[in-house]
């Protein structure tokens, strides 16, 4: 069993029900299944962190107070679980005049290793979009593709030199894949 010195998360798609723009918490879903499968993947890291794209405030269609109240949601119900969730970064960054803070550039994973002193050779990211696998690849971490949100229709658009190191149905299977 491998273990990680951090388990970064994709959030729509991969932890949550992505109906697109989450823009009030009553629209933020959790699959059912992800507080158990974050359980599991506790034994194999004791860091988590959340890196997610969030164009739909630069597109006007999200509050950013509104995303930081989902944040904060996201936090707290982690922590009741005894969850180790560091924190949550988001990029605001529209894809038309996007930094390299949005994925898939390497951006915010780089703010984490230096905020956090995480060595992200030894990592592993968990995601629904080529986006989540592509900055996971190019800075030498595991990855995992999951087939809930995009991960279905993405699943086929992998070039040969990009594949991600794991597919799974979803988190849950995942994580037991994982921590087996
Ligand atoms: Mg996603």
């Amino acid at each position: 069993m491998r273990k990680y010195d951090c388990i970064f998360f994709d959030r729509d798609g991969t932890i949550n029900h992505d109906p697109g723009y989450i823009s009030k918490l009553k629209d933020f879903i959790f699959f059912e299944f992800t507080i158990s499968a974050l359980k599991l993947l506790v034994s194999i890291t004791n860091k988590f962190i959340i890196i997610t794209n969030q164009s739909g405030v630069s597109r006007g269609l999200i509050k950013e107070n509104d995303l930081l109240r989902i944040n904060d949601f996201i936090m707290n119900e982690l922590k009741i679980n005894k969850l180790p969730l560091l924190k949550i970064y988001y990029c605001t960054d529209h894809p038309d005049h996007a930094t390299d803070r949005r994925k898939p550039g390497s951006g915010m994973f780089l703010d984490a290793a230096r905020d956090y002193n995480i060595d992200l050779s030894n990592c592993l990211m968990i995601g629904d979009s080529i986006s989540d696998i592509q900055p996971a690849n190019n800075l030498g971490m595991d990855s995992m593709l999951v087939l809930t949100g995009n991960g279905k229709n993405h699943h086929s658009r992998f070039s040969k030199d990009n594949e991600p190191t794991y597919v799974s149905q979803n988190i849950l299977t995942g994580a037991k894949l994982l921590a087996q």
